[in-house]
């Protein structure tokens, strides 16, 4: 019976549908373990009655209003299959519920026309939010990923909200679909041990680049290719068209704006 749905797991996570495959992990593990999954949610609940959560999430939905820019917001709350596993984790520094970075979890998609397009709506973002939630809650870092030559374009705002934490991703909708698609599945896959990862790539060590941008370029141009693909080369004559638009970006104005950011409002900043 387990195994069965295992294979559900698997191939939704390929199929980038992470949040169904998530509520079946979630729920083979209140099977398994009825006694450790009421314990956390008992926990999750105690914290999050004593937190103003709400408000936090209503002032970042809130943000749609302000923008020009076209935007999806998405929000979630962890589940207990995955606060479970974060608290086991052999990292060892999410052992407790109010260690968990992203107890509380929110994701802007920015729509973009192009790869270049995104850093500076980026920015607009990450000043917006800080206006909203910045002086309300503790802002104790941002992110920012290292995109310069690198399909990963994301930044995220971690936030003490109360006694818990708040992660606030911001990616490109332009990346949505291929994103969950591959580097996802990629990552939770080996990385989290969620499936089973025969004949899935890891792409994600040293002088892999270009066959990371292979798998990438694949899955933005067919948006129904599920891993594992045929092969993994780029489709594109020449320099690939999307990682040329990648190095059009001036990341380091980009990074310095971001950190300045982050600074004014008491934050720390990580930048990898
Ligand atoms: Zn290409």
């Amino acid at each position: 019976m387990w195994g069965g749905k295992l294979d559900i797991v698997r191939a939704l996570y390929l199929a980038g549908k992470s949040a169904e495959a998530t509520e079946i992990r979630n729920s083979l593990f209140r099977e398994k373990h009825p006694n450790s999954y009421s314990i956390i949610e008992q926990k999750v609940i105690n914290l999050l009655q004593k937190s103003s959560y709400v408000e936090f999430t209503e002032l970042l939905e809130s943000i749609d209003e302000d923008i020009t820019e076209s935007i999806i917001f998405e929000s979630r709350i962890k589940s207990i299959a995955s606060i479970f596993e974060s608290q086991n984790s052999l990292r060892g520094d999410e052992a407790t519920i109010e260690t968990i970075r992203d107890l509380l979890g929110f994701r802007y998609w920015i729509e973009c026309e192009r790869f270049s397009d995104f850093p500076e709506m980026m920015v607009s973002l990450i000043t917006l939010i800080l206006s909203k939630v910045g002086t309300k809650y503790e802002l104790k870092y941002i992110r920012l990923f290292d995109s310069s030559d690198h399909p990963y374009q994301m930044a995220s705002l971690h936030f003490k909200v109360d006694e818990i934490l708040a992660e606030v991703i911001i990616m490109n909708l332009l990346f949505q679909s291929a994103f969950s698609r591959t580097l996802y599945p990629m990552w939770e896959g080996h990385t989290k041990e969620r499936f089973d990862t025969t004949d899935i790539p890891f792409p994600f060590k040293e002088g892999e680049i270009d066959y990371l941008w292979g798998v990438v370029c694949h899955a933005l141009i067919n948006e129904s290719a599920i891993l594992p693909f045929p092969n993994y080369s780029c489709a594109c004559e020449g320099h690939c068209i999307f990682r040329k638009q990648f190095q059009e970006i001036d990341l380091d104005d980009i990074r310095t704006r971001v950190e300045r950011i982050s600074t004014e409002y008491g934050g720390g900043f990580v930048f990898e």
